[in-house]
């Protein structure tokens, strides 16, 4: 009997082992796929109303999906973005363009809100301030409130580029732009956007926003087409 009871709870054991096993190979298989590849969607982003840095004309359009309170987002905004931008937005040969997505609730809300509100009526600061926001994101504690409505406004005070601070307040405060924002959140559920920041060079979504090499080549291959 009490042989018996230790077999089978050595197969127990032994089975759990292999599940753990087959688990841990399948994962380690799904990540070294999704590290280099790229996927392609039916079309790319319809940017209308969306903030448009470089040539409206230029061949490739790369599209941020991003959050203000994301790390990741700002952590992509300090080192890939100004390589694209010297390399191919400078250039002519991309465009590029953010939309907003709102993964961390409310203070998502008030930087999308806040975003769209300066590109509504002063569209010149639109980039300093995005930048601006970004900058403002603690390294350490992201996570603790700090994208609020004053934060915006002493951001937008800050980068001294004309924009009403007033009318910011009142644009955050009364939702003003809601539908832009809204908008952007079409846009996240038709690209089934599920992490920030999500890169799409037309109609092809990095998987690993990170890969510099791999968004170049990306971009190349479009600009041949
Ligand atoms: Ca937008």
């Amino acid at each position: 009997m009490k042989k018996n009871k230790n077999m089978s709870r050595n197969l127990v054991i032994f089975t759990l082992v292999l599940v753990v096993l087959f688990v841990a190979i399948f994962a380690l298989t799904r990540m070294a796929d999704n590290t280099d590849k790229s996927v392609t969607s039916v079309s790319a982003p319809d940017i209308t109303g969306q903030p448009v840095l470089g040539k409206q004309d230029a061949k490739v359009t790369i599209v941020e999906f991003g959050d203000y309170k994301c790390p990741s987002c700002k952590a992509w905004g300090e080192r890939i973005l100004p390589q694209l931008t010297e390399s191919y937005i400078d250039t002519g040969k991309a465009k590029f363009s953010y939309v907003n997505v709102l993964f961390h609730g409310e203070e998502s809300t008030v930087g999308a809100l806040a975003g769209e509100a300066v590109l509504a009526n002063t569209p010149d600061a639109f980039w300093p301030f995005h930048k601006a926001i970004f900058d403002a994101q603690p390294d350490l504690d992201h996570d603790s409130l700090w994208l609020t409505p004053d934060k915006m406004i002493e951001i937008a005070g800050a980068i001294n580029l004309g924009i009403d601070t007033g009318k910011l307040r009142e644009a955050i405060d009364s939702r003003t732009t809601l539908s832009q924002v809204n908008k952007d959140e079409a846009l996240v559920k038709k690209f089934k956007v599920e992490q920030t920041p999500t890169i799409m060079i037309n109609n092809i979504v990095i998987t690993n926003p990170f890969d510099y090499a791999l968004i170049t080549k990306t971009i190349e291959d479009e600009l041949k087409k």
